[in-house]
C-alpha cells in the first residue's frame, strides 16, 4: 500500500488547489512554487510513488498525462511557443513528493536543460 502525499488531497479536492484539468485517470494543478511563468503539475490520480513503480497497467494513465499536457498548454496559449515536460525520479533528481508528477513549464524561453 503506497502512502498518500499532499497530491492525493488535491486530487480529491480536500485542500483548495484549483484543478486545470481532471479526468478519471489524471489531474493537473499549478505548482505552489512556480519555476516559470507557467508551471503546472500533471499527476496520475492513482498513487504511483516514482517512475520505478510504474507497471503495465499504468500505461493508459501515463499516456493520458501527455494528452493532458498538450491540452493544458493549448489552453494556456503556449503550445506553439513551446514548453518543457520534466519527470524526476528519486534523490539525485531532487524528487521530494513521492507521487509521480510531470512538470509542465513554459511561458518564457527556458534556456538549456543541462546548463
Ligand atoms: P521535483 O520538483 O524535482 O519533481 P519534487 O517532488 O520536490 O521534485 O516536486 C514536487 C513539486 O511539487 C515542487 O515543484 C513543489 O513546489 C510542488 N508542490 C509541493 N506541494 C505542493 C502543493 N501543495 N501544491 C502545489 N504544488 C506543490
Amino acid at each position: 500500500m503506497s502512502s498518500e502525499t499532499i497530491f492525493s488531497k488535491i486530487i480529491r479536492q480536500e485542500i483548495p488547489a484549483p484543478l486545470l484539468y481532471q479526468d478519471e485517470l489524471v489531474s493537473a494543478f499549478r505548482d505552489i512554487q512556480p519555476q516559470a511563468p507557467q508551471h503546472i503539475l500533471i499527476v496520475p490520480n492513482k498513487i504511483i510513488p516514482t517512475v520505478n513503480d510504474v507497471c503495465a497497467e499504468d500505461e493508459q494513465a501515463l499516456g493520458r498525462m501527455f494528452i493532458a499536457a498538450h491540452k493544458i498548454a493549448k489552453e494556456l496559449g503556449i503550445d506553439e511557443s513551446g514548453y518543457r515536460l520534466i519527470v524526476n525520479c528519486n534523490r539525485d533528481a531532487g524528487q521530494e513528493v513521492f507521487h509521480l508528477h510531470m512538470h509542465l513549464l513554459g511561458g518564457a524561453p527556458l534556456g538549456p536543460l543541462l546548463a
